[in-house]
């Protein structure tokens, strides 16, 4: 089933990425995500970015056809939506320290916005920031790290997290990024004895776990996760390693 919803407003995160605001009376948890119709092009998931209520949020890169073409709608338009898909991150685990790298910032905003955590924002560079000021309005510590220097810590969200962890102590690292970013974080919490969540990106179709597009081992990215534990991602073979493409070829990140 899916639900048509008008876009309320467009906001400009920056130079190639939007957020759109709507109304959508769906009980939605942080880590979850939507699959996001375009008409004559795909249909594509989308982490949903806030949650305020009725009010519902998704932040989007132009980075192909489907999402260039979202990018091109304005408050007004309709879209239509199904979902919400997924299990979510489980925020009950302490002490959480949350990071969220390039748009995958987009996806730990609801999880920002209901604990408070603190945060870590990182980007490529300062251009690349986004959403850091309705992180600071909710978390008391947001700090941005990026690659090249232009704001914040000279380094990466895992350089950055490492000095974080030695200052404070934190019983839970929440993150979703890049898998590079991802597979770094999740190394360098089993090193310091920390239980990790990452969201996972895959490529799938349904969102809903019936085409099987998105399996990785025993497990479907999109119904069993997007979010995983360290346990459960020490036995993701493919994790860190590939990924499938639209076609299910193999591609390797390393
Ligand atoms: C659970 C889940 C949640 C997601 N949440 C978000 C979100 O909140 N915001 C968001 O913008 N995207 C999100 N994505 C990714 C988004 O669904 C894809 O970027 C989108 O499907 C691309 O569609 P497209 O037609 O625009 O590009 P395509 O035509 O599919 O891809 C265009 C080109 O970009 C490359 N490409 C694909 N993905 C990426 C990438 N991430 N970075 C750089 N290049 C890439 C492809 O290899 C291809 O060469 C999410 C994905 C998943 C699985």
């Amino acid at each position: 089933m899916s639900d048509v919803v008008i876009i309320k407003e467009v906001v400009d995160e920056c130079y190639d990425t939007k957020t759109f605001r709507f109304d959508w009376d769906a009980d939605a948890r942080p880590g979850q995500f939507i699959m996001v119709w375009v008409p004559g092009i795909d249909e594509i998931p989308m982490s949903i970015s806030g949650i305020d209520g009725r009010e519902k949020s998704i932040t989007v890169k132009a980075i192909g056809d489907a999402t260039r073409a979202i990018h091109g709608f304005v408050a007004g338009d309709r879209l239509r939506i199904r979902g919400p898909f997924g299990n979510g991150f489980d925020l009950s685990k302490g002490e959480l320290l949350i990071i969220g790298g390039g748009v995958g910032a987009a996806a730990v905003m609801p999880a920002i916005a209901q604990t408070g955590a603190d945060a870590i924002i990182a980007a490529r560079s300062e251009r690349d920031v986004i959403m850091d000021s309705v992180a600071s309005s909710r978390s008391k510590n947001v700090w941005i790290a990026t690659d090249d220097g232009s704001r914040g810590f000279h380094g990466n969200a895992v350089q950055l997290m490492k000095e974080r962890v030695r200052e404070k102590h934190y019983d839970c690292v929440v993150a979703c990024g890049p898998e590079v970013m991802l597979w770094f974080t999740f190394k360098a919490c089993q090193e310091l004895g920390l239980e990790c969540q990452l969201s996972l990106e895959r490529y799938m179709k349904c969102g809903a776990g019936v085409c099987g597009c998105c399996v990785m081992d025993d497990s479907r990215i999109c119904r069993d996760g997007p979010v995983f534990d360290s346990e459960k991602l020490s036995r993701l073979t493919e994790f860190g390693v590939a990924k499938r493409d639209e076609c299910g070829r193999t591609v390797k990140f390393r």
